[in-house]
């Protein structure tokens, strides 16, 4: 990612929200980032302590976010936080004068995704309001278009960004003539990654999921079409507990161990290719045999169909699993679905280069928000 932006001639600001791993923001800055983002005052506290040196907080931080940030830039760290509205600067400036700071200031925009950001329309007011606020320096833009960055339809995808950058290029001139040229437009993301540098209006690119993917961003597609040029790069052991069955085995990696929200974790070693995870509980989770796939394709949890599908396999000798199936003590690994909740369920990474075991904390979690 860091070639690209260079090519691109576009910095990298990698979110820190997917790993909350100062270790692994410090490797992506040795490696050219300017920063990192992040998106809670805890995880900007963390990377602070962690070594890093300027974080942007791409949310509005809560009320009492204020003065921990102010206290933050106190350090000599570069802080920046983001407003989508006049209330959320006048708190920020407060606390910056209070704590005898300056932070920088990004007016956030909301382009489409209705999480945060404010419309168009206000930008210059906004941006106004940041410049002439004490202890704050106006900063520029953030927009974060993540309601595009799984779009399966890969030319929607690439359109709607691009009717994005449109808006925000105008908004860019319109602030430039007010005498207030944003002098950082930041956003963009792992899935539309190609799009953002190409626009030629973001100075920073703000993707995340890049350095470890998921699931979720292998089944919807490299932007551009081509393949992804980020290789999985984490997957979670889970170790096989109970094998009775012909149809399963089961491993000690359940709900507890992956985040649920996206697709369901995908079995990348281990395990015959073609196995499926699927939770079976808190604790516990199947990797079914192919033999019960297709029970688990139609909906699988119909209990009694569940049960049926488990005996005929087990009567049926033709279903075994093969020679090499997974034993009880054997590790079947597993990519997360959605990396950035899945590493949020883990005190460390443990990071393999083939040679070296090295245990990276993952110290930006279980901190105040
Ligand atoms: N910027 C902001 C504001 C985000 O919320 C996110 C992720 O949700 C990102 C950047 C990074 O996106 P991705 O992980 O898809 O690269
Ligand atoms: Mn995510």
């Amino acid at each position: 990612m860091q070639a690209l932006c260079d090519a691109a001639g576009v910095r990298l600001r990698a979110h820190g929200k997917t790993h909350k791993c100062s270790t692994l923001g410090r490797l992506i800055i040795e490696r050219g980032a300017v920063g990192l983002c992040c998106q809670t005052v805890g995880e900007a506290e963390a990377y602070v302590a962690g070594g890093i040196q300027d974080v942007l907080v791409t949310a509005p931080s809560p009320p009492w976010g204020a003065a921990r940030l102010a206290a933050l830039a106190k350090t000599g760290a570069r802080i920046g936080a983001v407003a989508d509205d006049e209330g959320q600067i006048d708190r920020l400036s407060d606390a910056a004068v209070a704590a005898g700071v300056t932070l920088d200031l990004v007016v956030d925009l909301d382009l489409g995704t209705h999480r945060a950001g404010a419309y168009p329309k206000d930008a210059l007011r906004l941006a106004r309001a940041a410049d002439a606020a004490p202890g704050l320096r106006f900063a520029g833009l953030q927009a974060y278009l993540g309601h595009l960055q799984h779009m399966d339809d890969l030319d929607l995808r690439k359109s709607a960004d691009e009717a994005a950058f449109a808006t925000l290029k105008a908004l860019v001139a319109e602030l430039t003539e007010a005498g207030l040229p944003p002098p950082v437009v930041t956003g963009g993301g792992t899935g539309t990654h190609i799009y953002d540098l190409a626009s030629g209006v973001y100075t920073e690119l703000q993707a995340g999921s890049y350095a470890v993917m998921d699931v979720e961003y292998d089944a919807c597609g490299a932007p551009g079409g081509q393949a992804w040029g980020f290789e999985p790069a984490m997957a979670i052991a889970a170790t096989v507990v109970s094998a009775n069955h012909k149809s399963h085995v089961t491993v000690d990696a359940g709900f507890k161990a992956v985040s649920m929200d996206g697709p369901p974790a995908r079995v990348v070693a281990g395990a015959a290719p073609g196995s499926l995870w699927r939770a079976m509980g808190d604790e516990h989770g199947m990797i079914a045999h192919l033999s019960l796939i297709d029970v688990l394709k139609a909906g699988g949890r119909d209990p009694l169909g569940f049960d049926k599908a488990v005996a005929e396999a087990d009567a049926d000798p033709a279903r075994a699993w093969p020679a090499d199936a997974p034993r009880v003590g054997d590790i079947v690994w597993l990519q997360p679905g959605h990396c950035d909740p899945t590493i949020n369920l883990y005190d460390a990474l443990h990071v393999w280069d083939g040679e070296t075991l090295e245990r990276w904390a993952v110290d930006g979690r279980r901190v105040s928000k």
